[in-house]
């Protein structure tokens, strides 16, 4: 069983190392931005409201986020654990995720904190922006703005998360493989609960 909480800025690599994990581990990845992503892609009712927030870099609000996420833990191929990437992002969220894990009676093991310097997360939002034609990552104006979201809105959960002894924090500006060695290496290691 691993449930794993993913922080860090956009571009620190979170979505990479909950995609390698995925594999290795045989847990799903929710990304939230991925979820929202299609929601606009699709046309729903959610990604018409989303969009707009998404495209200026701004956190969409809670209000279409927290049942969204909700509904996707209660899936039947999470029995066996999750990776939690980009939620939760703002302090009212980590507090709807604490009731969300009590209700449910689960327990996870830890929030795997990204640290990246700003000048390398503009350098590979701008090149991401560019191969994935991300609306919200193809001008510094925007990736900026969504980098200051970062550091008013969910920066501090990393306090909040340390305070519980639950943060790990793991240098982000190394190759992907190196990065996901020493994450592998940490959780065989560091497990907080047996079931
Ligand atoms: P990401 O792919 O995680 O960088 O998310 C892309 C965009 O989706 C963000 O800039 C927000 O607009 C929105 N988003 C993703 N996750 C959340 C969340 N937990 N709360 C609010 N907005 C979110």
């Amino acid at each position: 069983m691993t449930r794993l909480i993913f922080l860090g800025p956009p571009g620190a690599g979170k979505g990479t190392q909950a995609h390698l994990l995925q594999e290795t581990r045989k847990i799903p990845h929710i990304s939230t931005g991925e979820i929202l992503r299609s929601h606009v892609a699709h046309n729903t009712p959610l990604g018409e409201k989303a969009r707009v927030y998404m495209d200026q870099g701004e956190l969409v609000p809670n209000e279409l986020i927290l049942n969204m996420v909700s509904e996707r833990l209660k899936q039947p191929d999470t029995d066996n654990g999750w990776i939690l990437d980009g939620f939760p992002r703002n302090v009212s969220q980590a507090a709807f995720m604490d009731d969300l894990i009590q209700n449910m009676h689960w327990d996870y093991d830890w929030v795997v904190n990204l640290d990246v310097p700003d000048e390398v997360l503009i350098a590979r939002l701008l090149h991401r922006g560019e191969v994935e034609h991300r609306s919200d990552d193809h001008d510094e104006t925007t990736i900026g703005h969504r980098l200051q979201v970062y550091r008013d809105q969910t920066e501090p959960l990393i306090d909040y998360y340390r305070q519980r002894k639950q943060l790990y924090t793991l240098n982000g500006n190394q190759p992907m493989e190196q990065v996901a060695a020493q994450l592998n290496e940490f959780l065989n290691s560091h497990h907080l609960h047996k079931s």
